[in-house]
């Protein structure tokens, strides 16, 4: 699929289009099945294109990840090496149960995990706060 700016040339409207190939586009247009939203002329050409800066967060699937791990992180308390003991301290019901993350080797991760503690690994690496300017 490609998507195509098209202008109106009755109205002078501009809206994006989508189609299967440029030749799909091609086709539909000279069949006058490609109209203008507003005034659904078919007198339609391909509208002057300009460089397209990507949206934020929709193309970069690396800011995806990491606008997806801010989210999951929203409310969670770093506790860096402590991880492992903080998450075994809070399952065994000594401390209160809060969300947190924090560093864990992958021999510390089975072995909670080996004693059913959930934990999950993060899609990317957290800078620890103290480490943020
Ligand atoms: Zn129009």
């Amino acid at each position: 699929m490609i998507v195509f700016d098209l202008q109106c040339r009755d109205g002078g409207e501009t809206f994006e289009a989508w189609f299967r190939s440029s030749a799909d586009y091609d086709e539909q247009r000279a069949a006058g099945l490609v109209q203008c939203p507003v005034c659904r002329s078919a007198n339609i050409e391909k509208a002057p294109m300009a460089p397209r800066v990507p949206r934020k967060g929709s193309s970069n699937s690396l800011a995806k990840l990491a606008a997806l791990q801010a989210e999951m992180l929203k409310g969670s308390r770093w506790v860096g090496d402590e991880f492992t003991d903080t998450a075994r301290a809070m399952h065994g019901g000594e401390i209160a149960l809060e969300q947190v993350h924090g560093n864990a080797t992958l021999e510390q991760a089975k072995s909670l995990a080996e004693d059913g503690i959930p934990v999950a690994p993060l899609p990317l690496p957290v800078t620890p706060p103290s480490q943020v300017n």
